[in-house]
């Protein structure tokens, strides 16, 4: 039995619905199966995307919570809900690079695969509208989206992420190139990870494939039209699953 009854819907974005339910500190979370990329330009229906990426996730806020970083993460309901803490969503979008790829090397001479040591912390602001622009401390202090002390939170908190997310992947031969994550403020003013981590949000490269196109395992499968999208997400969950078991059932 649970221990709350859904709300109506607060917000519909690409590849989630969020729901209020009748717990005001409370909030459920569907994953969908709709894919989307190049700022929503391209989309496709994969049947069992939203169920992988729901476990994938919880599995990554379980681990992450046990090393130190606050996250929205209350635990799992059925195959595609979470539960989450609301959030006040902070409108930028943070990525960790510890690889080159993707828009790095398309916008800078960094040739595809480059580690890049110290790992790279790109923030953009998040409006599709906008193509999600990216942001410079001073056009940050313009828009004065968040102050010097919570910037400094937010640039911590991405590399404790980041971190905790190398641990889990490379224990699990899947190389991290790089990952996109939300942050929000809970309601007591905590800074909490929130959104999802999931192979539509990480690139992971399997160390166990040479080969540069058969070797990914995220998003990458979609935008680049290199099909097993799914069965790659599948691939990643069991083998987090062979480190970090169940996640937490909520209740
Ligand atoms: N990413 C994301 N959502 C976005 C943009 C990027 O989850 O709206 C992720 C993406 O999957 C990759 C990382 O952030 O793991 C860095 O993406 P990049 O800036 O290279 O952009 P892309 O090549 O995906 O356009």
């Amino acid at each position: 039995m649970t221990a709350y009854s859904l709300g109506p819907l607060l917000y519909e974005g690409k590849a989630k619905r969020v729901y209020a339910t009748d717990q005001p500190d409370l909030v459920a979370v569907e994953f969908k199966d709709e894919a989307t990329a190049f700022n929503a330009e391209k989309r496709a229906s994969l049947a069992g995307k939203g169920e992988r990426n729901c476990r994938i996730s919880a599995l990554v806020f379980e681990w992450l919570e046990a090393r130190g970083v606050s996250t929205h993460y209350l635990g799992v309901e059925g195959d595609r809900w979470m539960l989450v803490r609301p959030v006040k969503v902070v409108p930028i979008e943070v990525v960790v690079r510890n690889v080159a790829a993707g828009s790095l090397c398309r916008q800078l001479p960094i040739a595809p695969g480059t580690p890049l040591d110290p790992p790279l912390l790109d923030l953009y602001y998040k409006d599709d509208a906008l193509g999600d622009p990216l942001l410079t401390e001073a056009r940050l202090e313009r828009l004065q989206l968040v102050s010097s002390g919570q910037l400094q939170a937010i640039s911590e908190l991405a590399m404790a992420v980041n971190r905790g997310l190398r641990e889990l992947f490379g224990s699990v031969d899947l190389e991290l190139v790089d990952f996109k994550i939300e942050l929000g403020f809970a309601a007591d003013g905590r800074l909490l990870l929130a959104d999802e981590i999931s192979p539509d949000t990480c690139r992971l490269w399997d160390r166990r494939i040479s080969d540069q196109s058969d070797r990914i395992m995220d998003k990458d499968r979609f935008r680049q039209d290199l099909g097993g999208v799914v069965e790659a997400y599948g691939e990643v969950l069991k083998r987090v699953q062979g480190v970090c078991p169940q996640p937490r059932v909520y209740r």
